[in-house]
């Protein structure tokens, strides 16, 4: 293969490892798409199975020796909120190259970036927080206690869709509990993890807490997940990399924590505030152009409202202005790789021969501000039936299926007929019945009258083919610990050694 750094002249990203930056020991690059005008804008390092390896070593070396183990958790602490305020003063310049690698809108990836310092802030407060208990224990003279330790070397792998929020969703809670990290970024969406590291050396981190491999799912993330000095990993992407990091992960014996794809349930009652309700459809299929794990991709919508509210809905879609990411004013931006872009059309093919009455978009984006980028038309299917394949498989793009119900029974019965559960939607002025869903949905997030809601502080994760554990909130922390149960025995002499004391 032609050493692509000799002949462009795209900048370059190399890798972080070890607290240094380095090329690929195989000497060889790919590139970084930009979505909207379907060009590569950037040259990134292909690691392969020698710079994972030099990753782990690194990572495990800062995990048992040098500066970090001996930190206490306030000193991590303070750390990471230094760490929060160098994310907060270069927000804007993070989620610019966001956009530029995955083509979301800078609306949201300026939120997204601008939100992110909590998560460091958060964890940051907690990690002086995990307290091991002194038990009353049931035996004479021994004092026993529980000590909360990381579990050690951390490889993180995530997707493209919101590159350096869904990584601090693992790195904030992993780096609190003491653990060091490996973060394999996506290859359509490296550059932010690599910019990202400047800030850890900025903000003090020892080297080796924090490395950085980038490259592809078969060359770095299954040798990184294979490998015997990771002790974790945590993984966010779609449900067939998921199965196989699981696979790899059981021969190793290793925990893992899974967040998976969805075909997320909306559910609007004819008690419901219809212009809410309208929103709240939209927000959930069309924001970053359909391409959220939590994407409400399934409208169940009340029989007797189905045609008004479909004409509302329909209606507020076709006002969606498409174009150039970078624009505040653009709502719906291009699809983030070639192959997404492709997948998305053959699905609304899919569901034409399936018999979906097609009632908007249903192609491509012919208009001129779309340009030559990756641009699909905001898409809307009814009579859609809950067996069809565009009701049950993820298609990761802007496209919703409207599919009617009688009463509540029905609603819950449909919306739980699927392999997935990640999130849940329902539009209801009724607290009964509010109540009611979110007890019976079978989802890791159940939103009423909100969609797409997130916090460091709240869990999240999947029922189902959804995910495996939960990230957020204080709960999150733990599945980067483990617990040592530590017994003192107070007596002068021990006793009888053939015995189980
Ligand atoms: P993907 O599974 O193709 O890739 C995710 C990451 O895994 C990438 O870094 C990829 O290189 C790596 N990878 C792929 N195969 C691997 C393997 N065998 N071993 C180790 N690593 C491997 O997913 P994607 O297309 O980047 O992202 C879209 C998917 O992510 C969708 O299914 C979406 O629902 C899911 N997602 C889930 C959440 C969530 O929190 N539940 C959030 C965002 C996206």
């Amino acid at each position: 293969m032609a050493n692509l750094a000799t002949t462009s002249n795209l900048p370059t990203y190399k890798m972080f490892i070890g607290g240094e930056w380095v090329e690929a020991k195989s000497g060889e690059w790919f590139e970084s798409y930009d979505p909207y005008v379907g060009r590569p804008w950037a040259l990134v390092a292909r690691g392969g199975r020698a710079d994972v390896d030099q990753a782990v070593a690194a990572a495990d070396a800062a995990f048992r020796s040098g500066d970090w183990p001996k930190l206490k958790p306030t000193q991590r602490g303070a750390l990471l909120r230094r760490l929060g305020d160098l994310i907060a003063r270069d927000a804007e310049r993070l989620a610019a190259i966001e956009v530029r690698d995955n083509g979301k809108l800078i609306a949201e990836m300026g939120a997204q970036l601008r939100y992110l310092p909590q998560w460091y802030y958060y964890y940051g407060g907690l990690a002086d927080k995990i307290e091991g208990a002194v038990i009353p224990i049931d035996k004479a003279e021994t004092f026993n206690f529980t000590r909360y330790e990381p579990i050690g070397v951390v490889a993180a792998i995530t997707p493209w869709n919101s590159p350096l929020l869904l990584a601090s969703w693992k790195i904030a809670p992993a780096l609190a509990a003491g653990c060091t990290l490996v973060l394999k970024p996506s290859e359509h969406t490296s550059v932010s993890a690599l910019e990202f590291c400047k800030l850890i050396e900025e903000a003090g981190f020892p080297k080796g807490v924090f490395n950085v491999v980038t490259g592809f799912g078969a060359e770095v993330g299954e040798p990184l997940v294979a490998h015997p000095k990771v002790a974790k990993i945590a993984f966010t992407g779609g449900e067939a990399g998921g199965q196989k990091v699981y696979e790899t992960a059981a021969r190793g014996l290793k925990a893992v924590t899974l967040e998976l794809g969805g075909k997320s349930p909306n559910i609007v009652f004819e008690d419901a505030a219809m212009d809410d309700a309208v929103k709240g459809v939209i927000s959930g299929i069309f924001a970053a152009t359909g391409q959220t794990c939590i994407a409400g991709s399934r409208l169940l919508v009340q029989r007797t409202i189905e045609d008004a509210f479909t004409e509302k809905l329909l209606a507020l879609a076709a006002t969606a202005r498409m174009g150039n990411p970078m624009d505040p004013d653009t709502q719906v931006g291009p699809v983030t790789t070639r192959e997404q872009y492709q997948k998305i059309l053959s699905y609304i093919d899919i569901a034409r021969r399936e018999g979906a009455t097609l009632k908007l978009g249903g192609g491509p984006a012919k208009r001129p501000e779309c340009g030559d980028g990756w641009f699909v038309e905001p898409t809307i299917f009814s009579k859609v039936n809950n067996q069809m394949r565009i009701a049950r498989e993820e298609v990761f793009g802007p496209v919703l299926s409207i599919i009617p119900f009688e009463d509540d029974e029905e609603a819950i019965a449909i919306a739980n007929d699927s392999p997935y559960g990640l999130a849940a939607g329902v539009w209801t002025t009724s607290i009964k019945r509010a109540i009611r869903m979110s007890e019976r949905l079978e989802a890791g997030s159940v939103w009423v009258n909100t969609y797409r809601a997130v916090s460091f502080m709240s869990p999240f994760g999947g029922y189902k083919r959804s995910g495996l554990g939960r990230e957020n909130g204080q709960e999150a922390i733990w599945s980067y610990l483990q617990t040592k149960s530590v017994w003192i025995s107070t007596a002068d002499s021990v006793a009888n050694p053939f015995v189980l004391r």
